[in-house]
């Protein structure tokens, strides 16, 4: 297992967000968290990133514990957060944005990782030099995921990278989380769209009030009966 999540629990204040979840990550696979609003799903993310307390559980990756690692520590092993809601920084051109993710990184992978992200998003490329708050939704989001990848990272924390976005743009980033996990980099996706989220994905975690009730196979899960009537639309 490339990332194993024991037993994770979070509260926030009396609230209890995460109540006992256990989940496993395989080297190259894409694997979703799906689950109603409230759920936990973002902060099983953040959990597992650092960014967010654990009152309870472990994790740990490529075999290193590092559930007491503070956010920059779990990111400097190779696993990058894009947080939902994008959180670029409007003010700030979209390459300085795409310097900021790299951040972590010398001159020379910095330049290679400038050249692997332009590669893959060739709208950022164009708009280098445009002040990141005035791109479209889509373009923000994909930027969002750009600065991500400018750690080089190997696990890549995806929160609804596709929420508000237009049907057409939203297919645009499900195609660019096949072309990243193609390029070697594993993906663990939290997706309201579910119905994408499954097909694209190995293995798919369902998540109600804290806790993990069904998990499987994404293909499986995407013929289940109960699965269809709850997230796919019918
Ligand atoms: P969404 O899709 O709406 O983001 P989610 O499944 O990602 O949902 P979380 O955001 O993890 O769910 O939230 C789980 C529960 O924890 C919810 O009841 C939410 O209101 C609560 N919660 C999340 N963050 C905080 C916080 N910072 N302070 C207090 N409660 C929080």
């Amino acid at each position: 297992m490339m990332l194993e999540a024991v037993d994770l629990k979070i509260n926030y204040g009396r609230i209890t967000a995460v109540r006992g979840v256990s989940l496993g990550v395989e080297k190259g696979e894409i694997v979703t968290l799906v689950g109603a609003n409230g759920a936990g799903k973002s902060s099983i993310l953040h959990g597992i990133a650092g960014a967010e307390k654990l009152a309870g559980g472990s994790v740990s990756f490529e075999g290193k514990d590092i559930t007491a690692n503070r956010a920059h520590h779990t990111a400097a092993l190779g696993v990058s957060l894009v947080p939902e809601g994008r959180r670029i920084f409007g003010r700030m051109s979209v390459l300085e944005n795409l310097e900021v993710g790299g951040c972590l990184k010398d001159p020379v992978s910095l330049k290679n990782g400038l050249a692997m992200v332009m590669g893959l998003f060739p709208v950022l490329k164009e708009r280098a030099r445009q002040e990141a708050g005035t791109l479209s939704g889509g373009e923000q989001q994909m930027l969002a995921i750009a600065r991500g990848l400018m750690n080089e990272p190997k696990l890549l924390l995806l929160d609804e990278p596709s929420l508000g976005l237009s049907p057409l743009m939203e297919q645009a980033v499900f195609k660019v989380i096949a072309e990243i996990r193609r390029l070697g980099t594993t993906i663990l996706l939290v997706e309201q769209n579910a119905n994408l989220a499954l097909k694209i994905s190995d293995k798919t975690y369902v998540v109600e009030s804290g806790k993990i009730t069904l998990s499987g196979k994404s293909g499986e899960l995407l013929k289940d009966d109960n699965i269809k009537k709850a997230y796919l639309g019918g």
